[in-house]
């Protein structure tokens, strides 16, 4: 089976990693800050925290935010459930914004309609998570002028995007955004195994995370309510979890990152080479808008139905009989039994579920070779035909 994404793995990644179990630390150690360090540089921002997930992350930071009950908290149905999860965390409540017909991002224009009825309603979002499909970036100028009128916070769900760019700077600079979120899981650009962060340049919500992502818990004296009662002194003061990013995952986030744009570029030949074999087939390719440079984690086809004979389930399925390990993303959130017990229902975001019943995501990873690739592209031209 080619799969639809696979993690690269190199010796110098392997050597990272052996190299930290020798060491004094497995966790809490130099190789996370290492990290992070080489994170807030590639990505132009001040702060970055390594957590264990991004999921973690988004939790985090709601957290620092202060969300809570009574609160709202809006984001893109098109997006794994932890775009939206991390508000109920809080006990906030949910809504979605539904996405633009051509990037499937957050549409600004559906945000404007859906603040001005909100602000009628007395029921105001205080935190917008604008996610960067397949790591396009959204229209973070129009998201952000928004956000200055209405009053809103913005998290970025960039778990596709780390070495995407946005009008010539770096996803994750957080230039139109209080914070960014990174993903590191194995199927999106770089990976720590399990692991995401956070980044921000305020230093008020850095000093939040930074409690938030270890119990809450600090040692920094003038972070202190009392007096130190000496050197093995912490104070609680503030409720946080344990989120940390282990030094074994440290490491290997800093060796992967090294590697960041060799994988991006890949990508974007891969992508290229995808565009023009399958530009007579009946099918969408992937539109990119011109201030963004995708880092490319899918490639989503949408099927033109209407000039096809098989279903899209009938599509699917005889790509994965023929070993293309191709995927679905996403089954818009709202439509999910979780959120449908929370009042939503099929029909609520409409140009979401269309998106959703006609694409399909091809395999795309750093290590593809063109031999993996011409066999997608022909079974695909084979079963379309
Ligand atoms: C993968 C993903 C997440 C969750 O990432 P984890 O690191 O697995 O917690 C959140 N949002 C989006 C858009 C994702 O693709």
């Amino acid at each position: 089976m080619i799969p639809y994404g696979k993690q690269s793995i190199n010796q110098q990644d392997i050597d990272a990693v052996i190299n930290v179990l020798t060491s004094d630390f497995l966790t809490q150690g130099p190789k996370v800050p290492e990290f992070e360090s080489k994170l807030s540089s590639l990505c132009k921002a001040k702060f970055a925290f390594a957590v264990n997930s991004a999921t973690s992350a988004l939790h985090i930071a709601c957290c620092a935010l202060g969300l809570g009950k009574g609160d709202w908290l809006w984001t893109s149905p098109i997006t794994f459930v932890a775009s939206a999860n991390c508000g109920l965390y809080c006990g906030a409540s949910i809504d979605f914004v539904d996405v633009d017909e051509a990037t499937y991002n957050m549409c600004p224009r559906k945000l404007e309609e859906k603040l001005i009825v909100a602000k009628q309603q007395g029921r105001l979002p205080k935190i917008v998570i604008p996610v960067h499909l397949c790591g396009q970036s959204c229209d973070m100028e129009a998201i952000f002028r928004l956000s200055q009128e209405y009053g809103f916070k913005i998290i970025e769900d960039a778990s596709h995007a780390i070495g995407g760019f946005y009008k010539g700077e770096p996803i994750g600079n957080c230039a139109y955004s209080d914070m960014t979120v990174f993903s590191f899981h194995p199927v999106k650009i770089i990976t720590t195994a399990e692991g995401g962060a956070v980044l921000t340049n305020n230093a008020a919500l850095a000093e939040k995370l930074a409690l938030l992502r270890s119990h809450g818990v600090t040692r920094n004296t003038d972070l202190m309510e009392g007096e130190s009662h000496g050197a093995w002194y912490y104070e609680q003061v503030a409720l946080g979890f344990n989120y940390r990013m282990t030094e074994l995952q440290g490491a290997l986030g800093a060796s992967q990152i090294s590697r960041l744009s060799e994988f991006v570029q890949k990508r974007h030949k891969l992508a290229e080479r995808y565009n023009q074999r399958l530009a007579d087939l009946p099918i969408v390719l992937p539109k990119q808008h011109t201030d963004t440079y995708s880092s490319f984690h899918l490639y989503i086809i949408r099927l033109k139905l209407n000039l096809l004979t098989k279903s899209r389930k009938q599509i699917f399925d005889e790509l994965r009989d023929a070993d293309i390990g191709v995927n679905v993303h996403y089954i818009p959130v709202h439509t999910q039994p979780y959120y449908q017990s929370l009042g939503f229902t099929v029909g609520d975001f409409p140009v979401a579920e269309r998106f959703y019943s006609e694409a399909i995501s091809l395999p795309l990873y750093a290590d593809m070779t063109d031999t993996e690739q011409n066999e997608v592209i022909s079974i695909l031209t084979r079963v379309l035909a």
